[in-house]
């Protein structure tokens, strides 16, 4: 048996240093001197430098990390981030009906004991024209107000509602690079991986770079990104694409400044969509950033920048756009031999939920959990890995889908292809033909293999004006007047909460002071 001693990371983006914070962190806390954690990355290949927006997981790993959270704001530019506001998505603007809905990440209120909320408002006990996520949780109509979802005296990353946050990509991998060195003992090299090479049993036997010479670990973590230089260069592991189902394989971005330093913050992402996909739009402490994420198969690059620059007004005028392709998708094998990618290396699925940094942050902790004891037997390890990544990757990715098949639009081929079955895996046709007759529940998911949880399928699905028809057992719901009180309480717990949470901004603002 040979003991696991020295895992090398190689790049240093947002999947690089969260990977390597997290595992020093996790073997730090056993016995510091178990495991060594390294990090190689080049001075010459940038980074990504999208990927603003996260998930509410990413709360727990910077806590995790022992990362101070005024800190992270000051060092990333951070900002919060309470869901996602989906504007023209329901149906196509100028035409009657709403046509946007808010992706809050508050779980719908229930009182321990008490009904659960859906069935109630699918029958009509809401108050009148109360859209689901405004009936049951305070957080849709505290986000209108433009509220932070927490108060600077609450305990770092927690607060009354449920966020994540958005921050600039190189500045957050710049926080997560000083916190791993300085505070978690990562061992940083910088230097370009020119050449990997393999042993007898075609294993990674060690990476050769330019300025350094060779580095040598028993586990090395390919953080290369959209390259995969070590999972697909070098160990041949295949890309299984699932493009055939989201469509979209270009962006095209922006940084905008704010025009006055006192520019509200909207405490959400907005997602419009256009006719080849989607605009997203973030607010951070002194610029915007925005990015036309669509499908070449249905405009091109050039037709897309222009729809881009339509949106964003004379605001962006003059500055320069850069070109992104990529590709929903992912490696079955993330983890083989000893070698295991974590973040783009791996796969990707197209931004519209953020979920790319939430899978670094679940790779991470999968990968921590079951670092190999012996180093000669990593192939029990490996697969526990891959099975439960493609299992996350196909729901991700039904849940995604979601989002485009139910749209009413039909005046661009690119959303009348998104209707087309062909395009549908037949897990979402069945979970989507199970709910037009009762709504979605916990127990048709596996929590552990879930990153949306059933209210987010539900927030987006009555979002997306879906039909549940509860007529047939209507007599099963016998609870109305104490899903009316709730409903009643929700509404009062709001007003209550818009006098006692800070203005967004102003709470940006103050944290940082307070750093
Ligand atoms: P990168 O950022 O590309 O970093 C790669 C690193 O590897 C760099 O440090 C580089 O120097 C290093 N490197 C490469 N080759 C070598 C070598 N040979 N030797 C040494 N070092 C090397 N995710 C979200 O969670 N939310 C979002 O809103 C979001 N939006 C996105 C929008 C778009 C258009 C795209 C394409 C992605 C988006 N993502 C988003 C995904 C997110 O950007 C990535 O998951 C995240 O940035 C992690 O990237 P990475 O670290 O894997 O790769």
């Amino acid at each position: 048996m040979a003991q696991l001693k020295k895992v090398l990371v190689v790049g240093g983006g947002t999947a690089g240093w969260l990977a390597a914070c997290y595992l020093a962190k996790a073997v730090n806390a056993v016995d510091p001197n178990s495991v060594q954690v390294h990090l190689v990355e080049s001075a010459n290949i940038g980074l990504l430098g999208v990927g603003e927006a996260t998930f509410p997981s990413i709360r727990g790993t910077l806590a995790a990390i022992g990362l101070d959270e005024r800190r992270f704001l000051v060092g990333a530019t951070a900002t919060y981030k309470q869901g996602i506001h989906y504007r023209h998505w329901v149906r196509p603007p100028g035409t009657p009906g709403a046509d946007h809905f808010f992706h809050p990440f508050s779980m719908p209120s229930q009182r321990p004991g008490g009904p659960e909320l859906l069935p109630y408002w699918l029958l009509g006990a809401a108050p009148e024209g109360a859209t689901f996520a405004d009936a049951v949780s305070m957080q849709a109509r505290l986000v209108k107000h433009g509220k932070g979802p927490k108060r600077t005296k609450d305990a770092d990353y927690q607060g009354p509602l449920n966020h994540a946050f958005h921050f600039d990509a190189a500045y957050f991998a710049k926080v997560l690079a000083e916190h791993g060195e300085q505070v978690l003992g990562v061992k940083r090299h910088l230097a370009t991986v020119e050449r990997t090479e393999l042993d007898e049993q075609g294993a990674i036997a060690r990476v050769v770079t330019k300025e350094l010479g060779e580095l040598t670990a028993d586990l090395y973590v390919d953080c290369t990104g959209l390259r995969g230089s070590l999972i697909g260069g070098v160990m041949k592991s295949p890309f299984r694409s699932r493009r055939d189902v989201l469509f979209a394989d270009r962006a095209v971005a922006i940084q905008v400044p704010y025009k006055r330093p006192d520019t509200p913050i909207p405490p959400y992402t907005i997602s419009t969509a256009q006719e080849a996909g989607w605009v997203w739009d973030i607010g951070l402490q002194t610029r915007r950033g925005a990015g036309y994420v669509y499908s070449s198969r249905h405009t091109d690059a050039e037709r897309a920048e222009h729809v881009f620059r339509q949106y964003l007004g004379a605001a962006a005028d003059g500055i320069q756009a850069t070109h992104i392709k990529f590709e929903t998708g992912y490696r079955p094998e993330h983890w083989r031999k000893n070698c295991v990618a974590v973040g783009l290396a791996g796969g990707f699925v197209e931004p519209l939920e953020s979920t790319g940094i939430a899978l670094v942050e679940l790779g991470t902790y999968l990968l921590t959990h079951l670092l190999p004891g012996d180093t000669h037997d990593m192939e029990r390890a490996a697969r526990h890995y891959n099975e439960m990544m493609i299992a996350r990757y196909d729901r991700i990715i039904d849940f995604i889908k979601m989002h485009y098949c139910l749209s009413q639009r039909r005046d661009s081929q690119f959303w009348i292809d998104n209707t087309d079955p062909i395009s549908i895996p037949q897990t979402l046709q069945d979970k989507l033909a199970l709910w037009k007759l009762r709504p979605p529940h916990r127990l048709d998911f596996v929590s552990d293999l879930e990153m949306f949880m059933v209210s987010s399928w539900q927030y987006v699905l009555y979002g997306m004006e879906f039909r549940t028809d509860l007529e047939p057992t209507r007599h099963l719901y016998t609870r109305t007047e104490e899903a009316k009180q709730e409903f009643a309480n929700i509404q009062q717990a709001a007003s209550y909460a818009l006098n006692d949470l800070p203005d967004h901004r102003a709470l940006v603002e103050q944290m940082c002071r307070e750093h």
